[in-house]
């Protein structure tokens, strides 16, 4: 449980009220919650300034949000550099430090613009903002999004904007079943809904929209590349450039296949490894009681959350394998928390 800090969000009113140019900013490789939390700001922010607001992304939006009417909106690439050097507010939406967002971070660090961050991941970066809202027990920053709205001028949130933060919420609770759901975040779900958003349609938008070659990878790599673990409750899919071509798969679509093997009864942590330009991106996913967040620190350069986390590994799959094997497995009981 978290209360938003409504003194604070007093005292950044004028600013807002007053900036020429707001460009609202999510992380790289951006999920639900990142694009939602961008969008819906996006839309308030207009309602209530005369400023120009400019939506931004590092890069290209998964598939499952390619339904919001605004993602043609985001800015996304070079120009977006431009903008977090010549506006004078940016929002920092769903991440906790510069780094992540990856080939905007120098721009974001250089810009003299008034910073505020809206986010729910542990260890926030506190020198890079004027205005933290850093609520690490919150679901997701759309959550945090409605609770600062709320605040700032309830009424500028309206079916769109609700049907955006709903959808984050939904995309980085697993649809409510992650802990991080609490009463807050079912509660914030149910303001939301008295809005008139369509539950059932956003939940089919969001979740079963596949492809047919989606659902053939998701079968293919639960058939061929997935390992199990059992003394160590671990589940570990591969997913390598050759395979990614031939299911026509793309960024954004390892969300869902992260969590596959946490569906098995034993399984308490999920390794989903797939290869990148010239590294591995790998996610991990945990049930209960593991930290998977502690262990994307220690072991892949990354973190996130106490049961979804994220990092990179330098080397190849058969590589990554055996550092997982000698290294990480025997050590994992040190991440029961
Ligand atoms: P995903 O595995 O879906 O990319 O990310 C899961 C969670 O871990 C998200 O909350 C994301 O922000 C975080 N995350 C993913 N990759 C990294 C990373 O390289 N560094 C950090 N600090 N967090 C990451
Ligand atoms: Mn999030």
């Amino acid at each position: 449980m978290y209360e938003i800090d409504t003194e604070k969000i007093h005292k950044l009113k004028p600013s807002i009220l007053q900036a020429d140019k707001i460009v609202l900013i999510g992380h790289t490789s951006p999920d639900g919650d990142a694009v939602s939390s961008v969008l819906a700001l996006y839309l308030a922010l207009k309602k209530i300034t005369q400023a120009e607001v400019f939506p931004v992304l590092p890069d290209r939006v998964p598939n499952y949000v390619n339904w919001f009417d605004h993602v043609q909106d985001l800015i996304i690439g070079e120009q977006a550099g431009k903008l977090l050097l010549s506006c004078d507010m940016i929002f920092c939406c769903d991440f906790n430090e510069a780094k992540r967002v990856s080939h905007l971070s120098e721009y974001l660090l250089k810009s003299k613009a008034i910073k505020v961050m809206i986010d729910h991941h542990p260890q926030p970066e506190e020198n890079l903002v004027d205005y933290l809202f850093s609520y690490p027990s919150a679901s997701s920053a759309a959550e945090i999004v409605y609770s600062f709205l709320k605040a700032l001028d309830q009424s500028v949130i309206d079916k769109t904007i609700a049907t955006y933060l709903f959808s984050g919420i939904l995309t980085d609770t697993g649809v409510f079943v992650h802990d991080s759901a609490d009463s807050q975040t079912l509660a914030i779900a149910s303001e939301l809904l008295s809005y008139g958003i369509d539950k059932g349609k956003i939940i089919r938008n969001l979740f079963n929209n596949y492809s047919e070659n989606r659902m053939r990878l998701m079968g293919y790599l639960l058939y061929k590349n997935m390992k199990i673990f059992y003394d160590y409750h671990v589940g570990i899919i591969t997913l390598s450039r050759r395979e990614m071509k031939r299911f026509d798969f793309t960024l954004g679509d390892h969300e869902s296949l992260a969590n596959l093997p946490l569906s098995i009864k034993d399984v308490e942590i999920s390794i989903f490894i797939m290869e990148r330009s010239d590294e591995l991106k790998v996610s991990l996913r945990s049930k209960g009681h593991y930290d998977v967040n502690l262990i994307a620190r220690d072991y892949f350069h990354g973190g996130g959350h106490k049961n979804a986390a994220g990092g990179s590994f330098t080397g190849s799959l058969h590589q990554i394998r055996r550092y997982i094997k000698k290294n990480l497995l025997p050590n994992l009981k040190k991440y029961l928390v």
